[in-house]
């Protein structure tokens, strides 16, 4: 370990050189104050990633309160607030200063979501913050002069100001309280016999369709009576909201009157949001998994059985493979996929879901023999999943009146505030018989262990892994499609998700496709990201088993055997 004094020198000593020469600078300097500032990696070229860079503070010298990071939820919210500080103040000084990236700093803080991050940890009394910057250069040339302005006054500023008597202490307080209690609902939801829950004042719709901060002026969510369930949180009071109850949900109401909106509300209440972001109370269970159809997805050896059998072509629906899904098979195997990794909460929305898969109603079942019609429609499953699996089902449905028969709970929006129709709904279902009959269906069974085959995995030591956008992961020739795995929220998710990759294609032998994400999972909440890979990491955010084994299932060079041991 040197002296900051030191860099200065080495970076007098390379002014106007090659830009190579900054590999020079790699290396632990102290700061003073047991601050330690670290260049991992110097970048080839200005246009070329960014460099790496890492400070450690002493936790000690931050002042930081004890009880902000004292339990998993709390340290993984002070951590995530901490980043977003750390950014706030290095991008006030982040401006182009030459070729490329010249003088730029980067710091992957989160949006609306709170998440573990490889970028902040509290480990070991010390605290870490990792980003990047782009060494200045004019051209290929070294600019020493603002890369001393850089590493040696800007940086050491900003880890200075990270220090509780700077921070907004109500602030911070707030972010990891509100982050807690949350978490605390979550956790009293089974308890319950609730899958989601929605307090009153909710802001669900979003800005637009690309921001997800919360839209200005909106329908602020109110439960009716009776579906009101409240909690009492360590922090925030009695808290009082909509529960939707486990078994058969839908959500019903005309056109535009805010049922997908609600829907998604659900479906990203898996994640911790910051406060004021509208949707900080909306809370479900973390085993709730969004399906839909997608037309022209890979799908490998799932056993989509349950609900299409007798293709045309003949092809094997109990080990069904193909590199172009239909609606109705692609959101069949989706589903089987979240039953195989054990999801307990299945959501729909008619508007992204095959009709022909949803339903074949009376007059279709006349015209159609069983014996022409491939497809068990999921109106004939749906009721079996929870008897049988305890998994529910919240759907969104507008138009298929059929579905009343097989509800525990209607929600119909209207305007954007939910009503309980529960209760009218099966009056009209009684009033009002469909005589469509119940397809005579074999039992539903969830689907055996797929096992990986090492031959899935093309990635290589020498390939880059890069994410665009939230729509695709790529590396060497390889892009997996994710932009209808909705749950993925942030791009740092999907860097994550392609290392999990990295990691997985080392290994010759494979568990279960579950157990073998889970434990990954486990071991990602318990222990961070750096151990899936020899070097630190920069970049990821936490993801679920769920997601990732959606972007495998997504993988083209995807094989599997199940243990029936075919392929
Ligand atoms: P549906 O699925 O019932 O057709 P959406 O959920 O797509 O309706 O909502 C329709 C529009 O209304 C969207 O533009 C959405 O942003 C807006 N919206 C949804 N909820 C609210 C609300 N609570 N307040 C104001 N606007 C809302
Ligand atoms: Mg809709």
């Amino acid at each position: 370990m040197r002296d900051i004094s030191i860099l200065s020198s080495i970076l007098k000593r390379i002014n106007r050189k090659g830009y190579k020469a900054y590999k020079d600078i790699e290396g632990i300097y102290t700061l003073g104050g047991g601050i330690l500032l670290e260049v991992l990696h110097a970048q080839g070229d200005p246009f070329a990633s960014p460099s790496k860079i890492r400070i450690k503070i002493p936790i000690e010298k931050t002042s930081f309160p004890r009880e902000l990071f004292n339990s998993p939820v709390r340290k993984i919210a002070f951590q995530d607030y901490i980043l977003r500080v750390f950014a706030k103040h290095i991008s006030r000084l982040s401006k182009l200063r030459g070729t490329g990236k010249s003088g730029l700093y980067f710091v992957d803080a989160g949006k609306q979501k709170i998440l573990l991050r490889s970028d902040c940890t509290i480990k070991n009394e010390h605290l870490e913050i990792r980003f990047t910057c782009g060494l200045p250069a004019r051209g290929r040339s070294i600019l020493a002069d603002v890369a001393e302005d850089m590493l040696c006054r800007e940086i050491p500023h900003a880890a200075s100001q990270i220090r509780w008597d700077l921070f907004n202490k109500e602030e911070a307080a707030e972010f990891v309280n509100t982050a807690e209690d949350a978490e605390y609902i979550r956790e009293q939801l089974p308890s319950k016999g609730i899958v989601s829950f929605i307090a009153d004042g909710s802001i669900l719709p979003r800005s637009s369709g690309v921001h997800d901060t919360p839209l200005k002026n909106a329908v602020v969510f109110k439960s009716p009576d009776t579906l009101k369930v409240s909690f009492k949180t360590l922090h925030h009071g009695e808290i009082v909201g909509m529960g939707i109850p486990e078994g058969v949900t839908l959500i019903v109401g005309g056109g535009f009157h805010g049922k997908s909106t609600l829907l998604s509300a659900i479906e990203q209440g898996i994640y911790l949001h910051i406060p004021k972001d509208g949707r900080e109370w909306v809370v479900t269970l973390s085993s709730a998994v969004k399906v839909r159809s997608e037309d022209g997805r890979y799908i490998e050896g799932v056993d989509i059985s349950p609900f299409i059998n007798n293709l045309p072509n003949r092809a094997d629906t109990h080990f069904f493979c193909t590199e172009n899904a239909s609606g109705s098979t692609s959101v069949a195997a989706a589903i089987m996929e979240a039953l195989e990794m054990k999801a307990k909460v299945l959501l729909l929305d008619e508007d992204t879901t095959a009709t022909n898969f949803l339903i074949r109603d009376a007059r279709m079942q006349r015209l159609i023999e069983k014996e022409r019609e491939p497809i068990t429609p999921f109106i004939d499953r749906v009721r079996e999943l929870y008897q049988n699996y305890r998994v529910s089902t919240v759907m969104v449905v507008g138009g298929a009146g059929d579905y009343l028969d097989v509800a525990d709970t209607v929600i119909a929006m209207d305007a954007y505030i939910p009503k309980d129709y529960t209760k009218k709904a099966k009056e009209i279902a009684i009033q009002m018989p469909v005589d469509r009959v119940k397809e005579p269906v074999q039992p539903l069974s969830i689907p055996a262990p797929r096992i990986m085959l090492p031959e899935s995995f093309t990635v290589r030591k020498s390939h880059k892994i890069r994410s665009k956008g939230l729509k695709e992961i790529i590396f060497g020739t390889e892009v997996i499609d994710v932009s209808f795995v909705e749950q993925i929220v942030d791009d740092s998710q999907l860097r994550a998700v392609a290392e999990i990759i990295r990691h997985l294609s080392k290994k010759k032998h494979f568990k279960g496709m579950a157990q073998e994400l889970k434990d990954i999972e486990e071991r990602i909440a318990s222990e961070g990201f750096d151990w899936l890979t020899k070097h630190p990491v920069f970049g990821l955010a936490f993801v679920r088993s769920f997601e990732v084994a959606s972007s495998l299932n997504r993988m083209r060079t995807l094989r599997v055997k199940t243990g029936e041991g075919r392929r």
